[in-house]
């Protein structure tokens, strides 16, 4: 062996990843560097970077976690460069949680670098200070409400106001769809009696954004759950599943989170929990993750996620029933990342699609590439997101009218895509489609 190697092996080298939750050995270690998952990654086809890469990314944290770099801007920033779209994972032969492994980096540097100044104090007031609060959620649903209908929008968007924001932000705001006045949550009865025979009970999580902007889907999920013979159940002491603050690093407020809606839903008969929004699902799914060192949760988390289903997979599981009244469409399919690569639900909408008289579906290239959204990914890096949008546009079949997809974050997106190319497509939840259908069959 050589000198210096030898000096090498005998140095009790330091991780930089000092904090609770750090990367796990058994995760990275996995890694055969085959480079299957460089073609997949879409910060690698835009920067063709290989730190940009996954198996970078890999190899950083490894590096890291064996005290070979410091946690320094060599690593921070491929860590928050990454999607955490998994698209490496749907490719990886050898199956290493890449999206895990930059969540729990990203841990590290949350403890380790604390976000200052304005940055730190609207990262804290998001995180911390808003989506763990259902009340103080619905209050910004409220305002953004009054904002919209009091004239105060035509007002700011005369005046020229709205080019103070960033132009990302400008963007939301234009596209915003109307709030709507009461969310799901408030709005739903706690139990809604299944139409015919109980195949089982379902219970609803309505999740954030999805029910502050999107309730109506929402609506939509409980009405086609019903028709399909689930009870449906809404726990009305729910709150936001902690996505965000997993994805951000915060695990410790993610866990806390985590704790209240397993006990919140543990507690109800519920043979399912069914949700609607694909980030959410993947995050409710992978609630484990976050107890590795708390055996006693861990295992009530096992038993929370083995029930979560997104709602196309288990309308496909207990067996749908096909629409008989036509809707005249054509449409394509956006593949949600935390759908497809996350949850493996790739089949499930579009059975759900074609099974609509009159709908035409029209598959899109690249329909599982991600479209910028990524949880707050398009306001944090806007021009990476934008990029992606674009290609995300280029990709759209001619002749749809309509793209159906499952994530409200790449719904905004999508929307924001299509404000762009100043067109007059549709952006729709898969499940909006289908409650359209059963309506109209109701109305013949
Ligand atoms: S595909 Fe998997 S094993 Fe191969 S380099 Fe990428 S992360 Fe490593
Ligand atoms: S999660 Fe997405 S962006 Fe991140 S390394 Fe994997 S493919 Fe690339």
């Amino acid at each position: 062996m050589a000198k210096a190697e030898a000096d090498v092996s005998l140095l009790q080298l330091e991780s930089a990843f000092k904090w609770p939750d750090a990367p796990d050995e058994d995760k990275y270690s996995v890694c055969v560097h085959c480079g299957f998952c460089l073609e997949v990654c879409p910060t690698y086809q835009q920067l063709g970077d290989e730190n940009q890469s996954p198996r970078g990314r890999v190899y950083l944290i490894k590096s890291a976690s064996e005290g070979l770099l410091p946690l320094d801007e060599s690593v921070i920033d491929p860590v928050f460069q990454c999607l955490d779209c998994r698209a490496c994972e749907t490719v990886c032969p050898s199956g290493v949680q890449v999206g895990a492994l930059i969540e729990e980096a990203r841990g590290q540097v949350f403890y380790a670098e604390p976000a200052k100044g304005m940055k730190g104090a609207v990262q804290k007031l998001f995180l911390r200070g808003i989506f763990p609060h259902p009340n103080r959620l619905k209050m910004v649903g409220k305002l953004t409400r009054f904002y919209q209908k009091s004239g105060l929008q035509a007002v700011s968007r005369k005046s020229g106001l709205l080019k103070i924001l960033p132009k990302q932000l400008r963007e939301m705001e234009a596209i915003l769809p109307e709030v709507p006045a009461t969310s799901a949550l408030d709005s739903l009865p706690e139990r809604i009696p299944q139409r015919g025979d109980k195949k089982a009970t379902a219970a609803l999580f309505t999740g954030c954004v999805m029910d502050v902007v999107f309730s109506d889907i929402n609506r939509a999920t409980a009405r086609v759950a019903t028709h399909n013979g689930l009870e449906v159940i809404v726990p009305k002491q729910q709150i936001c599943c902690g996505a965000l603050q997993v994805h951000a690093g915060d695990r410790e407020q993610a866990r806390q989170m985590a704790k209240h809606n397993i006990d919140v839903f543990l507690a109800s008969d519920a043979d399912y929990i069914v949700i609607n929004a694909a980030g959410c699902g993947a995050a409710l799914k992978e609630y484990p993750e976050l107890f590795r060192d708390d055996p006693f949760y861990h295992e009530k988390a096992e038993q929370f996620s083995a029930r979560v289903r997104d709602i196309s997979e288990l309308l496909v599981e207990v067996g749908f029933e096909p629409p008989q009244a036509e809707v005249k469409r054509t449409i394509t399919y956006h593949d949600a990342c935390h759908l497809c690569h996350a949850q493996k639900v790739r089949s499930q909408p579009r059975q759900i699609l074609r099974s609509i008289p009159g709908v035409t579906l029209v598959e899109m290239p690249n329909s599982d590439r991600c479209c910028g959204s990524a949880g707050i990914y398009n306001i944090t890096h806007p021009d990476m997101a934008g990029q992606l949008l674009e290609r995300k546009m280029d990709d759209v079949p001619e002749g749809v009218e309509c793209i159906a997809m499952g994530n409200p974050g790449c719904m905004m997106q999508i929307m924001v895509g299509v404000h762009r190319r100043e067109t007059d497509l549709d952006v729709l939840h898969t499940i909006e489609i289908l409650d359209e259908a059963y309506r109209r069959e109701g109305n013949e």
